[in-house]
């Protein structure tokens, strides 16, 4: 049967891909977005379809709407991003997450929240697994993220148990892919841009952090099974467990476009996690998933991607 889906955050990177799957698939879909990080042009091309609507509106405020299942992605995820406005990234993942699930209550909706390895900080244990409680500065830079994801998993679960809320927790890791904004100041945008304009690359620190890079393809996936099956409310790492250094992603990244650019190296922002790397046996036992795009094939569609939007 279909199911009227609302999509929180949907004009935005992952938001917009989930949306025109959710479209693809019959479903009728209902993207809600501020606008903060989100880009029209995202989903400038679902606008004509019949089973695609449109709302701008914060989720900090309440919304009336009557749906069957939400996917909250609403929230900024880049760093430079949810630290523009830290009292606004915390209000989205607390008063904001209080309203999707109250809607979800009301309509007796299942949501699928989406969380982060950000919620292991800088983790002590490698790779991390769902049963690790992390390694957060509670008054970081990157608490107001941090710390609103964590408030929301716990939400997420009280909701559960008070009133049988069919909740989903997903942790994603880091993801990429086509519709990343290209100026939103994460490793793979970054470095991209920089090497298909010949500038030098921004390696923070001595570039020897490491992060593990999905493709958005396969995270999608991932978080679909998630949202389809019974068997658990998660949380659940979604994640790919290849990792790389941030010295080796230029290398990689410089190669592949065959740029001219040099690595350049930078200040490493405070509180960067030195590691990180998702455990995901669960994920391959509860939903039968892992990712399929290795990070040079994901690269390039996502260099493919850049150089349209860039005329080159
Ligand atoms: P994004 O910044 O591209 O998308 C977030 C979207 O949410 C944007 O369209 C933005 O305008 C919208 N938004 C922000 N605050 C809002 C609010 N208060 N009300 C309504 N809309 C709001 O980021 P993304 O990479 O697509 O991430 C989507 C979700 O996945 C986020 O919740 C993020 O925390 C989570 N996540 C992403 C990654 C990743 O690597 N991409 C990793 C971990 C978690
Ligand atoms: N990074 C970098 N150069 C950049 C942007 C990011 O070296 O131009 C590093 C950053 O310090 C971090 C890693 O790349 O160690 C991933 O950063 P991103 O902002 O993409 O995500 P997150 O830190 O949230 O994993």
């Amino acid at each position: 049967m279909t199911k009227t889906i609302l999509v929180t955050g949907g004009a935005g990177f992952l938001g917009s891909n989930l949306c025109e799957r959710l479209v693809n698939r019959g479903d009728e879909v209902i993207c809600l977005d501020n606008f903060f990080t989100g880009r029209k042009q995202n989903i400038s091309h679902l606008l004509d379809c019949h089973n695609f609507e449109l709302i701008r509106q914060d989720i900090v405020r309440p919304m009336h709407l009557e749906v069957d299942q939400i996917y909250n992605l609403a929230c900024a995820a880049s760093p430079p991003a949810y630290q523009f406005n830290p009292i606004k990234t915390i209000k989205t993942s607390t008063v904001g997450v209080v309203n999707v699930l109250g809607l979800a209550k009301r309509c007796h909706a299942r949501v699928l929240q989406a969380s982060t390895s950000e919620v292991y900080g800088d983790p002590e244990v490698h790779p991390q697994k769902e049963t690790y409680w992390g390694n957060v500065n509670p008054i970081g830079p990157r608490s107001c993220y941090d710390e609103g994801k964590r408030v929301a998993e716990s939400l997420c679960v009280n909701y559960h148990q008070e009133h049988k809320l069919e909740v989903r927790i997903v942790r994603i890791f880091n993801t990429y892919g086509i519709r990343m904004d290209p100026g939103d100041g994460r490793v793979i945008s970054n470095f991209i841009n920089q090497a298909l304009r010949n500038e030098p690359i921004t390696v923070y620190g001595d570039g020897s952090q490491t992060r593990s890079f999905c493709y958005v393809d396969d995270l999608l996936d991932g978080m679909i099974s998630m949202m389809e099956q019974s068997e658990t409310i998660g949380p659940v790492n979604i994640g790919n467990p290849v990792e790389y250094s941030m010295k080796e992603l230029a290398t990689k990244i410089v190669e592949i476009i065959g740029s001219k650019s040099k690595i350049t190296y930078m200040d490493l922002p405070k509180d960067d996690p030195k590691q990180r790397c998702p455990d995901i046996t669960l994920a391959k036992s509860v939903l039968n998933w892992e990712p399929k795009i290795d990070l040079e094939t994901g690269l390039n569609k996502t260099i493919e991607y850049y150089r349209e939007l860039m005329n080159l």
